[in-house]
């Protein structure tokens, strides 16, 4: 007997999550320095996207670099395979159809490249939170730059690590004449249409 329900004979895609969640995922990968604005702008994203209709998560050093990736420092070979779990988790989510806000400072061109070769350049999308480092130092949320100028972290990016910004990346948002709510619009300006199944 012919099946007619040709669906269960393969097994579920991309494209059937997708349609269940009435979205279309992607990566949404938030480049910038420490205190640019990444987290904040990923979380206040991520309810406005929740309050859509839309089924996004949030990728941060709270639930990546404190689970999995704990045994992780900060040498450029552990910055690497933090970034190569990161890729490797969002693709996952892609898979189930979920939309990943990626909040990691991914300070290399390198780094971000190896990122987007592991999730796929169609679903990856740089966001470059441009805020200039004297602004991230004055705001100084978590009292890091202060340890860096006095030598209490080693190697932090914008002090003595590199941070090299992003060349073409998809979306730039300059936090430092906008509030939060400015910049949440500026990327859902941009994605909406890219997310949307109609
Ligand atoms: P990061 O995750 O990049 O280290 P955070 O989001 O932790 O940065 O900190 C950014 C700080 O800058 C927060 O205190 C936030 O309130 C402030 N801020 C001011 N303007 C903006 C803006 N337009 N977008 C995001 N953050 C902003």
């Amino acid at each position: 007997m012919d099946n007619i329900h040709p669906i269960f004979d393969r097994l579920l895609q991309r494209e059937d999550r997708e349609k269940l969640l009435n979205q279309k995922a992607k990566v949404l990968w938030l480049t910038g320095l420490s205190g640019s604005g990444k987290s904040t702008i990923a979380q206040a994203l991520e309810r406005e996207l929740f309050n859509k209709g839309f089924f996004a998560q949030v990728l941060d050093g709270d639930n990546i670099r404190s689970g999995i990736n704990s045994n992780l420092g900060f040498s450029i070979e552990d910055r690497k395979e933090n970034i190569r779990r990161i890729a490797e988790i969002a693709k996952l989510y892609l898979n189930s159809g979920i939309i990943t806000i990626n909040s990691f400072i991914s300070p290399t061109r390198d780094i971000r490249t190896f990122a987007k070769s592991i999730v796929g350049e169609d679903d990856f999308i740089e966001i470059y939170i441009n805020t200039p480092i004297e602004i991230c130092e004055a705001r100084d949320v978590k009292g890091l730059y202060r340890k860096a100028r006095n030598g209490e972290i080693k190697g932090f990016t914008g002090i003595d690590s590199p941070y090299e910004n992003p060349i073409q990346p998809a979306l730039e948002i300059r936090t430092e004449n906008q509030d939060v709510q400015e910049s949440v619009n500026n990327i859902l300006n941009y994605i909406l249409p890219i997310i949307k199944t109609n």
